[in-house]
């Protein structure tokens, strides 16, 4: 069906996918912020763009058996969605998390095509996974399963075909596992994943890039009204790697971190989480992979079971960096009631529908994810150009090219995205990001 009505992509993608939420929702967010500029440019209608941006080139899905401890079978559903490739290879992380189905990995794969526009880079959209549980999992459990998992994608990928990272469950221990089953398989030792360790082939500041390039996007949003982070109160939610990495570099330039979370609950601390704070934290996820609470029960501070930060105290910033939809219409209120003014998202689509209206309506400074979070792909994507050279940047040549990006990607924001007094930061990602894929697929004929 040719859709070069505006109106009819949606009710066409829901009923091409009546069973993904989550997808849906992520299309509707993108279709409805671009539709102004569809009708001003009905040349992308004419080309048919929203049907076929819409859907996948394919969603591969295959059985991961693996080997438990006590030498039972376990089997777990593995997934890649290689999403478009307009502009580069598909590139997007792995999740390893029990709720991991085709409708996450549809929405995030498909938010990955803008983000990955959105960063000058050339990198296409995808995004993968399993529905396995790393929880309570030992070392050996966790690398039989990535072995298994490679076994079942290793034929898919390449360094110029399909380049995974890391994302929830899926860190540097994973991707090393992971590497070394692509080598043992495939046989080229060749940049086929990032976020790899430092030893071999990783890039500096990537472990770190995600959670410090949505600092410096909130250093870019603060500049607009002349305001800075020094001395501001912050929500995070989450304690993984974005989590942790936006509390590093918030804390450097002064901020005021109170809260972080898990999926148990979370913590506040009055005081703020200082640097030696946080390095406890880190050894407590990273090494120890032990839960949030016993912060509060380590240095004394409330721990709220089952909560999410939103509501428990008063912030001027909120940086949500744990999961999607983690922060609702009633959480949105809240915040905006206690004086938050600033929201800007490390996870992928963790504010609703409803609590995106909110910060629209009470024009509050709102950052969404793949402008605000891109960081992560963004030095993925210098990893494979490092990769590809067989050389490696330093630290500060790599973050000072990670800033540059995140200081990029505002400006497009702000060029597409300023409507009247008011920064629409989803609208001006939106647009960007859909102009450079948009073009390139017209450029590239119709397959
Ligand atoms: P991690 O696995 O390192 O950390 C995830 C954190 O979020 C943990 O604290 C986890 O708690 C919590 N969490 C996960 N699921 C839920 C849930 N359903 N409810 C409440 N809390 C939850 O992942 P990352 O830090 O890498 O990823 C966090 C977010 O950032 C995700 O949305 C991801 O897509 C996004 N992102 C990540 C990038 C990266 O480079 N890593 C790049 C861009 C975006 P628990 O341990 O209890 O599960």
């Amino acid at each position: 069906m040719i859709t070069n009505r505006v109106e009819d992509i949606i009710p066409m993608v829901m009923a091409h996918n009546p069973d993904q939420p989550e997808f849906l929702q992520a299309v509707t967010e993108v279709v409805g912020s671009i539709q102004p500029f569809l009708r001003q440019n009905p040349s992308y209608l004419k080309a048919n763009i929203l049907d076929r941006i819409t859907e996948p080139d394919r969603v591969i899905s295959f059985r991961v058996s693996w080997f438990d401890d006590e030498g039972d079978i376990q089997v777990n559903r593995g997934y890649r969605v290689q999403f478009n490739n307009a502009i580069g290879p598909y590139k997007g992380g792995l999740r390893f998390h029990p709720s991991v189905n085709v409708s996450i990995l549809k929405f995030l794969g498909f938010e990955q095509i803008f983000k990955n526009a959105l960063t000058g880079l050339p990198m296409g959209g995808g995004k993968g996974g399993a529905n396995f549980d790393p929880k309570g999992k030992s070392d050996n459990e966790i690398m039989r399963f990535c072995q298994a998992f490679m076994n079942g994608l290793a034929n898919f990928i390449g360094a110029d075909v399909d380049v995974p990272a890391g994302d929830i469950g899926v860190g540097s221990r994973e991707i090393g596992y992971l590497y070394g089953q692509y080598k043992k398989i495939r046989g080229p030792f060749e940049g086929v994943l990032t976020g790899k360790p430092l030893i071999f082939g990783g890039s500096q500041i990537r472990a770190e890039a995600t959670g410090y390039g949505l600092i410096y996007f909130v250093v870019e949003m603060l500049k607009v009204r002349d305001d800075s982070l020094a001395g501001k109160s912050i929500a995070i939610s989450g304690s993984g790697n974005v989590a942790q990495y936006a509390a590093e570099k918030a804390i450097e330039l002064g901020g005021k971190v109170l809260t972080l979370s898990d999926s148990s609950g979370t913590i506040y601390d009055p005081a703020g989480i200082d640097a030696e704070k946080l390095a406890w934290v880190m050894e407590l996820k990273n090494e120890r992979r032990g839960r949030i609470r016993e912060y509060a029960e380590h240095f004394d501070v409330e721990y709220y079971e089952g909560a999410r930060p939103w509501q428990i105290g008063r912030y001027d910033i909120a940086l949500p960096c744990a999961t999607q939809n983690e922060l609702d219409g009633e959480d949105a209120e809240a915040l905006v009631e206690n004086g938050t003014f600033l929201v800007a998202e490390g996870a992928n689509m963790p504010s609703t529908p409803e609590a995106i209206k909110v910060f629209h309506k009470k024009k509050i400074l709102y950052g969404l994810g793949k402008a605000a979070n891109a960081g992560g792909v963004a030095v993925s994507g210098l990893e494979m150009s490092q990769n590809s050279m067989r050389l490696s940047w330093s630290r500060e040549e790599v973050d000072r090219r990670l800033k540059n990006i995140m200081v990029d990607i505002h400006n497009q924001c702000v060029e597409y995205g300023t409507q009247g007094n008011y920064i629409n930061y989803v609208d001006g990602a939106n647009i960007a990001g859909f102009i450079k894929v948009a073009d390139a697929m017209i450029a590239q004929g119709a397959v």
